[in-house]
Order: structure tokens, then C-alpha cells, then sequence
């Protein structure tokens, strides 16, 4: 082993699901099957490429604005960043730094391990309970810092939000981090808890609800003091995160309401006609309040249906980790692309039949 070996800093990354580049049925990494806003293709065709010679505003004030007026807070409230993905890993660095195991759900989006060991950071994992529920108690003791989504990910079990605010309470001495990734299709934000809790981050982005995934862009929503902390961070890092086409595309976005609201109902509907279907063909799943659902077969191996899926030229999410090695995250997707994915299932029972 070379002497320099020792002083690297080796980390186990996190793996996104699969970006095929042949044409399939994706239903796997929770994007939207609908276009982003249309006010988002005309910012993109009206665009002169001559500008790109230019750095972009670092203080990104297009979109923070922009945001600031959709949620009714202050500019000084928000922080954005290279998909929420480069905000939670920036809270991470700013705000949890005590000799306290962080806390977060054992059955959770992946990624906030890893930023704990790239970071070093002590986590200790609460149990999510035999209905994949969290449990507010478990997140009493004291701690370095509290983080979970809400909707989970990828058990789509949506909080209610007293108990989201029974854990922020219970955690005044911390930063307490909601990561509502998927809230939109779901209920309450803890936006609203912004005022009365000084301790409280919220995090949302523009890859879900907002289809625009691609795009890279995410925010967080807090209070100005500890908005303040995440630029100071932000700026010892990389001045320039967010690049010119993401903040002018992000803001289109952002101010046509009624474009995104129905965007929402649509998803919304599928995924509860398709929860039917999932009934009708025997599976069992969570009450998801996201874009995906989250099943599995009680006769089938997840991993097996999801190799077949895979021949079929669908997509699904499949782990195969502790607690869930039965199930599959499917995105909710157009009607069709349901449609195709349950004659799948169906072709697939049959030919084990
Ligand atoms: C998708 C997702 C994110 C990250 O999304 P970005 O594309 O980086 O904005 C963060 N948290 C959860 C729980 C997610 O599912």
C-alpha cells in the first residue's frame, strides 16, 4: 500500500438508480412523466448562449425571489442549490458538527449515510416501526442533529404534521432537517413551522413535483439566521453552484402555479387508480403519499419480478437491503406507462403459474 493511501478519504457513494439510454418504461428513479412548465421551453429557446461567457448571479436572485413569492417568505429565508441533493449535503457540512450521533430512520433515502461517513459525521439509525412508520419517540434522546423526508422515501408514508412538529420540538438544542422532496403530492409542509421553531430546515426541489430533474435544482426554506450560515458555507465551497440557464428556467418554473398544481392532481390520480391495480394483481404496499409506491408481491420475489420487469423494458427501483428485500419502488408514471407496467405483472404471473 503506498504511504499516501492512508490520508485519502475513501467513501462507499451513494448509487442512483439506473439511467438507461435506450428508450424504456422508467419507473425508477421518481421523475415526473410530464414536461416542466411551458414558460420553462420558451425561457430555453429565448436563451443567448452569448451570456454563458458570463459567471451567473451568485447570490442566485431570480429564483430566489421567485421562490420567496410562491411561499410567502422573505429572500433572506432562502438558500438554493444543485438539486436538493447539493443543499442537504451542504446543511450536513454547516450544521451537523457536534460529537452526538446524528439521528435519521433506518429505512430512508440512502444518501444521508453517505454524506455522514463522507463528512464524518456519527449517525445512529432509528427504526422505522413493523408498518414503516416513524416513531417521534425514538427521536427524544439527545443528539448532534435530526433529518428525515417527509413523505419517507421510499416507504412514500407521509408524517402528519403535528408529529413532524413534536420532533422539532423535542429537538430545540439541534438543527432539525424535513426533507420534502415529495411533499407536494402529499399534504402539509413544515413550512409552516418556520416561525416558531428556530431550529427548523426545510427542503424541497425541483427533480419531483416540479419535472425538472434534469435541470438540477433545490432549496431550502428557514429562517434568515440560519439561511446566513448555509451561504457562508455555500461561498467557502463554490461561489457559483448554480448555473445561469438552471436560475432562469427554475424561476419560470416556479411562477406558473396553476401549470404545477395540476401537474400534481394528475399524479395524485394515477397513483390512486393505480393502487387498485397493485390490489387487484395481489400485491401489498404502504399508503404512499408520493409519487411512487412502494409493494411488494406476497408469491414473488422483488427481485426476480424486477429482472423481469427489466426484459420488458420497464424500469423499477429494487434494493434488495435489510427490512425490504421484498419490495420494489414503482414511480408513478403516465396512465400508459401504468398500464404497460401492470401487463407486465400480469404476463409475469401467468408464465409462473
Ligand atoms: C429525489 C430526492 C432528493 C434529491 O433530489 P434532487 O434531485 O437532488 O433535488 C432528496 N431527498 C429525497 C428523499 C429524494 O427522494
Amino acid at each position: 500500500m503506498k504511504a499516501f493511501e492512508k490520508n485519502i478519504r475513501k467513501v462507499e457513494p451513494y448509487v442512483p438508480g439506473e439511467q438507461p439510454q435506450e428508450r424504456v418504461i422508467k419507473l425508477n428513479t421518481n421523475e415526473n412523466p410530464y414536461p416542466p412548465a411551458p414558460g420553462v421551453t420558451k425561457a430555453l429557446e429565448e436563451m443567448d448562449a452569448g451570456n454563458l461567457r458570463l459567471y451567473p448571479d451568485p447570490t442566485a436572485e431570480v429564483l430566489v425571489n421567485a421562490l420567496a413569492d410562491f411561499y410567502h417568505v422573505n429572500p433572506d429565508q432562502v438558500f438554493v442549490g444543485v438539486g436538493s441533493d447539493d443543499v442537504l449535503s451542504m446543511c450536513f457540512l454547516t450544521f451537523f458538527n457536534s460529537e452526538k450521533p446524528i439521528y435519521f430512520p433506518d429505512v430512508t433515502y440512502s444518501f444521508y449515510k453517505v454524506w455522514a461517513d463522507l463528512y464524518r459525521i456519527p449517525y445512529e439509525c432509528q427504526a422505522l416501526d413493523e408498518n414503516f412508520r416513524i416513531v417521534k419517540e425514538d427521536y427524544y434522546p439527545e443528539n448532534g442533529g435530526v433529518i428525515f423526508p417527509n413523505p419517507n422515501a421510499p416507504t412514500g408514508i407521509y408524517l402528519e404534521l403535528d408529529q413532524v412538529e413534536d420532533i422539532i420540538a423535542h429537538n430545540q438544542d439541534v438543527i432539525v432537517i424535513v426533507d420534502e422532496a415529495y411533499v407536494d403530492f402529499a399534504g402539509r409542509s413544515a413550512m409552516e413551522l418556520i416561525d416558531r421553531y428556530d431550529n427548523l430546515i426545510v427542503v424541497q426541489t425541483f427533480s419531483k413535483a416540479r419535472s425538472m430533474a434534469g435541470m438540477r435544482v433545490g432549496y431550502a426554506i428557514s429562517n434568515p439566521a440560519l439561511i446566513k450560515y448555509l451561504n457562508d458555507a455555500k461561498y467557502s465551497f463554490n461561489s457559483y453552484t448554480m448555473n445561469q440557464t438552471s436560475l432562469v428556467c427554475g424561476a419560470r418554473a416556479v411562477e406558473d402555479r396553476v401549470y404545477f398544481e395540476e401537474g400534481i392532481r394528475k399524479i395524485i390520480e394515477t397513483r390512486e387508480w393505480a393502487k387498485k391495480e397493485l390490489a387487484d394483481l395481489g400485491f401489498e404496499f404502504t399508503d404512499s403519499k408520493a409519487n411512487f409506491i412502494f409493494a411488494k408481491h406476497p408469491k414473488y420475489e422483488a427481485k426476480d419480478l424486477f429482472e423481469f420487469l427489466k426484459t420488458q423494458k420497464i424500469y423499477v427501483r429494487f434494493w434488495g437491503s435489510r427490512r425490504i428485500e421484498q419490495y420494489l419502488r414503482i414511480t408513478v408514471g403516465t396512465r400508459e406507462e401504468m398500464e404497460a407496467l401492470f401487463a407486465a405483472v400480469r404476463k409475469y404471473i401467468e408464465e409462473q403459474s
